[in-house]
């Protein structure tokens, strides 16, 4: 665990968050600053700084990937969602703890800001 990482005191529910989904690996909870009508952070349990920190042959990305999509149906976002990975300081990543974010609720525009 991340000694002063925000997300790991959420899963340790020491932060309150609005839960939508958790199992033994997974945590998905509403973003505090929603981008969309339907924001969600899909995060793994084990703190995980960035993409480039994922062991080689670890599919934690999949797994993130396979929980979002159920909640996605569970929203009912049928007219489609976007998943987003923003990964290091031009990535525009701000919380160094992997998360998978599920918008929607309307169009996304491309190419991102
Ligand atoms: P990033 O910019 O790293 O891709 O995304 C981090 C996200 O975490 C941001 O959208 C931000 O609003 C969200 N966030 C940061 N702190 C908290 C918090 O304490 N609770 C919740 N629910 N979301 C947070
Ligand atoms: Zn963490």
């Amino acid at each position: 665990m991340g000694n002063h990482c925000v997300f790991c005191k959420i899963i340790q529910k020491e932060i309150p968050s609005h839960l939508v989904f958790e199992d033994e690996k997974v945590l998905a909870f509403y973003d505090i600053h929603p981008a969309a009508p339907t924001h969600v952070l899909i995060i793994p349990k084990e703190h995980i700084e960035t993409i480039e920190d994922i062991p080689a042959g670890d599919h934690v990305i999949s797994l993130l990937a396979e929980r979002a999509i159920l909640i996605a149906r569970q929203l009912k976002l049928r007219e489609g969602y976007r998943l987003v990975i923003n990964n290091g300081d031009n990535g525009g990543q701000t919380v160094y703890h992997l998360h998978l974010h599920l918008l929607g609720g309307r169009f996304m525009a491309w190419p991102p800001g």
